[in-house]
């Protein structure tokens, strides 16, 4: 089955759901019209279907491989990476100042929407190269954006970075990677870093590390980080890739899936690399790449459950075992279970795609208009984005292959290759655990101000909802966060993933309601699944989440 991307549901959402051409109004996006979204999504489209998605299946079967300690990658990779780097589309979000064409991240989302769910392992080289971009930009000096940004921004070079070692994984303070100070204003850099995204390749001339070590006088835990730049071969005169720095990939992981994207073992030995930010605060400027990353490997996980269920509907739809109930269609689609699963796959994906994109908007907001609201509800919405687009990713595939029946379970059919990919997206970019703690622990540490502010949008979007099913949800999720606002840290940590899940589905019946009510032929049957079967889960996952920590310990796990 080939990929088809998602353009009329990305522009309905965008333009009738959540009203981005709000952006247009302001001045640093007044050129995201209506046409140049339509051109960016036509074009995007193109690419994803007929250059990324053949490449797929290529990458599973022929994973990228250390020879000689120089990653080679697997077939067209090469090819398909160059003509996403020639259509501009690393730097879509980045300032034009360096190249870029200074479009909406809400835009990119969507273009990163369709590039993961043509082929995840390829995409995830640009996602970390926009994340390089990104740190460079907010926190680089004037000479490391001079000679860096532009190569980043083409595509010319690419980005990687460089957080986990053996010992410091969710525990970033833990890192023991060192700086010494160099002789001319560089530093020697040295340690061991594991799980490195594309961390070497054969498709660019030059890689950008983005690497946490620590200064000689530097303070324990995070607190004492600082970020470096660290290319792979050091700038010559002309900004030309010159002699190779002081750093080698040790091994390449042999992982579940993603076998396209070389996961390396990193090592430094006294490489030469710059400071990024102040000294010691490596730990900001690594957050605004994680931020930007945090959001996009959400919309890996909304990329991924696009692709399974197109999949799967098509399997569905050819698929004969005995007598279908429905005379219209014959294929095994016409059974009411299998039809439960394809719709609940359309309704969770079509929800954590609503709400990357709010989240993506939200930024962008505060990016044009400078209203700290805007900053705080797209923060807000960043762990959410995060968890539930991944899990939904997880859960997808995995009612995809469930749709396949046997098939499913039989590499040939392509579908079990997008459930063994998609599987380290909650694990990755900080674990869905810990983003659930984040919304619980940062994220209301305004005293809930920003959740209650989304709370109140979406009591106004329920007032238009006859049943009151809306209304019930964001009033239970109102009392979880009181009591989450009033709870103990570990109480609230207890219950934050189950508080997670039940924000995500209300959003989701935010969105869904908006969008029956913006055309109700198209969506009304799809909103009252969700209304129906799926958000009567927020009461239980608000009672669980309001349970505290006591019980957990209270069972003797050894039994
Ligand atoms: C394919 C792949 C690609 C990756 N790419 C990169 C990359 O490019 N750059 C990079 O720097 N890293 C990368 N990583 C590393 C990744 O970010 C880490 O694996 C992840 O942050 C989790 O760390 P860990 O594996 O050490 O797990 P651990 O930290 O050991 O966590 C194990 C479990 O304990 C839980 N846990 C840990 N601490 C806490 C806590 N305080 N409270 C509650 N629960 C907790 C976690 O949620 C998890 O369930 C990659 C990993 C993989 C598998």
């Amino acid at each position: 089955m080939a990929y088809r991307a998602p353009v009329a549901d990305l522009r309905f959402l965008l333009g009738s759901v959540l009203g981005t051409d709000r952006l247009t109004a302001s001045e640093r996006f007044a050129e995201a019209t209506g046409e140049t979204v339509d051109a960016i999504l036509a074009e995007a489209a193109r690419l994803a279907e007929t250059v990324l998605a053949p490449t797929r299946r290529a990458g599973d079967e022929t994973p990228a491989r250390l020879e000689n300690g120089v990653v080679r990658t697997s077939p067209g990779f090469a090819q398909a990476y160059r003509a996403y780097a020639e259509g501009g589309w690393v730097g879509l979000a980045a300032s034009p100042g360096h190249g870029g064409m200074g479009l909406p991240l809400t835009l990119a989302t969507c273009v990163g929407e369709m590039a993961a769910g043509a082929n995840l392992a390829l995409s995830l080289c640009p996602l970390l190269s926009q994340g390089a971009i990104e740190a460079l930009e907010k926190h680089g000096s004037d000479e490391l954006k001079a000679l860096y940004l532009p190569k980043l921004v083409s595509g010319e070079w690419t980005g990687t970075m460089n957080l986990t070692e053996p010992q410091a994984g969710t525990d970033v303070g833990a890192v023991r990677s060192r700086a010494e100070p160099g002789p001319d204003g560089t530093w020697r850099i040295t340690g061991q870093k594991i799980f490195i995204t594309w961390g070497d390749h054969d498709i660019a001339a030059n890689i950008c590390h983005l690497v946490l070590a620590r200064l000689p006088d530097a303070a324990p835990g995070t607190r004492g980080l600082s970020l470096f730049l660290v290319p792979k071969r050091l700038p010559d005169a002309g900004g030309e890739p010159g002699p190779a720095n002081s750093l080698r990939v040790v091994s390449l992981e042999h992982k579940m899936g993603l076998h396209g994207s070389p996961t390396c073992v990193m090592s430094y030995e006294g490489a030469t690399g710059w400071l990024v930010g102040a000294p010691h605060g490596g730990m900001a400027a690594m957050f605004t790449m994680m931020n930007n990353a945090r959001l996009g490997v959400g919309v890996e996980g909304v990329g991924i459950a696009e692709a399974a269920y197109q999949a799967a509907l098509a399997y569905a739809r050819e698929r004969r075992q005995g007598r279908s109930p429905d005379a219209d269609e014959p294929g095994i689609v016409g059974f009411p279970d299998v039809r439960r699963m394809l719709v609940a796959m359309r309704a969770a994906t079509v929800t954590a795609r609503a709400i990357a994109l709010d989240c993506a908007f939200s930024l962008d907001m505060a990016a044009a208009i400078g209203d700290p609201a805007w900053a705080a509800r797209g923060a807000l919405l960043t762990p959410i984005a995060k968890a539930y687009g991944t899990d939904t990713g997880c859960e997808v595939a995995a009612l995809g292959v469930q749709v396949h029946g046997g098939m499913g379970y039989i590499e040939e059919t392509g579908v079990a290759q997008f459930y063994r990919d998609v599987r380290v997206t909650p694990i990755y970019e900080g674990t869905n655990g810990v983003q659930a703690m984040d919304l619980v622990g940062r994220k209301l540490a305004d005293g809930g101000a920003a959740a209650r502010a989304l709370l109140a949008e979406i009591a106004a979007t329920a007032a238009g909802e006859p049943e009151g099913r809306l209304a019930a949800a964001a009033a239970a999720l109102a009392t979880a966060t009181d009591w989450m606002l009033a709870a103990e840290p570990d109480d609230r940590f207890a219950g934050a993933v189950p508080y997670l899940r039940a924000f995500a589905l209300t959003l989701g019946g935010h969105y869904l309601v908006r969008a029956a009510a913006a055309d109700h032929a198209a969506w009304a049957a799809l909103r009252d699944f969700h209304l129906h079967r799926t958000l009567t889960e927020t009461a239980g996952l608000c009672a669980a989440a309001c349970e505290g920590a006591a019980g957990l310990y209270a069972v003797d796990l050894a039994f």
